[in-house]
């Protein structure tokens, strides 16, 4: 894993979606050395959705009560100033977690949740035509609502990933936002892609604003790391 001061898992860490999956994941980010490490999760991380607290028990608890490991659902934190948001949804894929109607009001709703200023936002799902196409039917499979959003809000980045051929970067895209997808397997679910490296100078940033999101799950902790933070993204 390269260094950095954040780690962002945006989701799928478990194949099947069972507890011992997530207990590896838990070993796994336990012995990571960063300030902080976010994650969400992702429609095979099944039991996140079934059994959210039984599920939370398996991620090492001295990480998570020490403030080390957050773990984001329709929530934020702010990391030195810097707000994150993560949320795990996406529009009816097979029969898995996180499921919503595509175009439907609930998922709307969860996008609205999403605070106007959000800096990083983390979806499993990408924004409609943005690092979305499957190399199965050449089709994007991305949220058209999220994009509306996104382009909304204008985070300074937004990570996702769920659509494995869609991995790479996409900077400015559209004013002011750079794209992550960092989805590390490919569509046969093989690791074939690096964890993605960003780094990013959030002091003055133009984008900051001040007036308060309309939902969320408000938490503040005081990272460990200077100022200027680096930030890494991964997911699968
Ligand atoms: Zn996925």
């Amino acid at each position: 894993m390269p260094k950095g001061d954040v780690l962002v898992h945006a989701g799928d860490f478990c194949s099947h979606g069972n507890y011992e999956e997530v207990k590896r994941f838990g070993d796994w980010l336990r012995t990571l050395d960063y300030h902080h490490i976010l994650f969400i999760a992702g429609n095979h991380d099944k039991t996140f959705e079934f059994d959210l607290e039984k599920s939370l028990k398996l991620i090492p608890e001295e990480t998570i009560t020490g403030g080390k490991i957050h773990y984001l659902q329709d929530g934020y934190i702010v990391l030195q100033g810097v707000k994150f948001y993560g949320s795990p949804w996406q529009p009816r894929f097979y029969n898995w977690a996180f499921n919503l109607t595509r175009g439907g009001s609930a998922l709307r709703k969860k996008w609205k949740r999403i605070p106007n200023d959000t800096d990083v936002l983390i979806t499993h799902c990408p924004p409609h035509g943005i690092l979305d196409k499957t190399d199965f039917k050449n089709e994007n499979i991305g949220c058209k609502m999220l994009f509306d959003r996104v382009t909304d809000i204008k985070p300074r980045l937004h990570v996702f990933g769920h659509c494995h051929a869609g991995y790479g970067m996409n900077y400015h895209l559209l004013a002011g936002t750079d794209f992550i997808n960092a989805a590390i397997v490919n569509d046969w679910h093989y690791i074939t892609n690096l964890p993605v490296e960003y780094e990013e100078d959030f002091d003055g940033n133009e984008l900051r604003r001040n007036e308060p999101g309309p939902e969320g799950t408000p938490e503040s902790t005081e990272g460990a790391g200077k100022k200027g933070d680096g930030f890494i993204g991964e997911g699968i």
